[in-house]
């Protein structure tokens, strides 16, 4: 067996023991591409192809664990990417659903996350504004993208007492991680910190 990578990033604020866990277990090296697998352990957002990034390890560490998940839970994504957040979510959760509006990053994800045996995570091509319908409600959703406000559907389909993150703000522009909670039909919305994502998508670019 290949030796553990060393785990360049800070997790010290980080309290909840199976985030902590997962982001042990998962090997980042393998959600990047082959050029940028020797920056895979420090803490790094990464170009993941088609003008997309993956995550810095200490948000995706930070975001999950704001998720507040249970072993029982069934979790949203939107915006699959290299899956590396999905597989996180998959360690934690029971089920996770992730929707990817580029068919050719969920096409790798999809056969990555296969071959990495996780079978309790589905990726699907759309638009995430619409989440996913046919599997809501869900206990929790995250959002790896940028939006201006809080999508109405992914609302909708957030269970009473679940938590959605989620950055919001201009693209390219400020932006803040929010944490929104639902608690029967009153909403609400913690800020969290100052982050940059990219842009959530209506459509693809043209041109790709
Ligand atoms: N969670 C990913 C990070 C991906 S970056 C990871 O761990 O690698 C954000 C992703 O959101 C990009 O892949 C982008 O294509 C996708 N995206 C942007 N707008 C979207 C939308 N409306 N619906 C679904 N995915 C979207």
């Amino acid at each position: 067996m290949a030796e553990q990578q060393q785990r360049n990033w800070d997790l010290a604020d980080i309290r909840d023991e199976k985030v902590l866990r997962a982001m042990e277990k998962v090997e980042r090296h393998l959600f990047v591409p082959e050029e940028q697998a020797e920056l895979a352990y420090e803490n790094k957002a990464l170009p993941i192809g088609h003008g997309q990034t993956i995550s810095q390890p200490f948000i995706v560490a930070y975001m999950t664990a704001e998720l507040q998940l249970k072993a029982t839970d069934k979790v949203l994504e939107i915006g699959t990417g290299s899956g590396y957040q999905g597989a996180i979510l998959a360690e934690i959760a029971d089920r996770v659903y992730s929707v990817e509006l580029d068919p050719r990053l969920a096409d790798v994800a999809r056969d990555r996350l296969r071959r990495l045996g996780y079978d309790n995570i589905e990726v699907k091509v759309g638009d995430g504004y619409d989440g996913w319908v046919e599997q809501a409600p869900f206990d929790a959703i995250i959002v790896t993208a940028a939006a201006e406000d809080v999508p109405a559907p992914l609302l909708d389909q957030l269970k009473d007492g679940g938590r959605m993150v989620i950055p919001i703000g201009t693209p390219y522009g400020p932006q803040e991680l929010i944490c929104v909670q639902k608690h029967g039909r009153t909403v609400s919305t913690n800020s969290l910190l100052s982050v940059r994502f990219v842009p959530f998508r209506r459509k693809l670019d043209p041109g790709g």
